[in-house]
């Protein structure tokens, strides 16, 4: 993407605490790191991106990838999860957000932050006009 910038590497915190998984693991059986929300696996199962490895701590298949977007002038939009693609067309649209890419694996749970960045063509804009949702019409 054009406007990527500030990218922060996660992946060395990941074989840290993979390392420390696999060291609680060898000691005792301890699932606090794959202990992924619930909600966290299902978003991952309806909008994750499959991941191209394997998840890192059982080899398993079904390592997706999540966008989660946060910015001011995402206005009410803050906090979405956005594919790849949704991502090209929105670094047009806003001057800068900030994405966190999680990696979620639905099988065993294991989950962590990889990779944040910012997007967007610099252009400061007002969030868009707040839009009424569905708890705004039904409480
Ligand atoms: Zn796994």
């Amino acid at each position: 993407m054009w406007s990527k910038r500030k990218s922060v590497d996660y992946s060395l915190q990941r074989r840290r605490t993979l390392a420390e998984l696999q060291g609680a693991l060898r000691t005792m059986v301890s699932h606090d790191a794959l202990d992924a929300d619930p909600m966290l696996i299902r978003a991952a199962l309806h909008h994750g991106e499959l991941s191209e490895i394997r998840c890192p701590v059982n080899n398993c298949r079904q390592l997706l990838r999540l966008n989660y977007t946060f910015g001011d002038q995402l206005g009410q939009y803050s906090g979405r999860i956005k594919s790849d693609e949704e991502l090209e067309q929105m670094e047009n649209e806003y001057g800068e957000f900030t994405v966190y890419v999680v990696e979620v694996c639905s099988e065993c749970g294991w989950n962590h932050v990889i990779e944040s960045y910012l997007l967007g063509d610099g252009t400061v804009r007002k969030p868009p006009k707040r839009a009424s949702t569905v708890e705004d019409i039904y409480g």
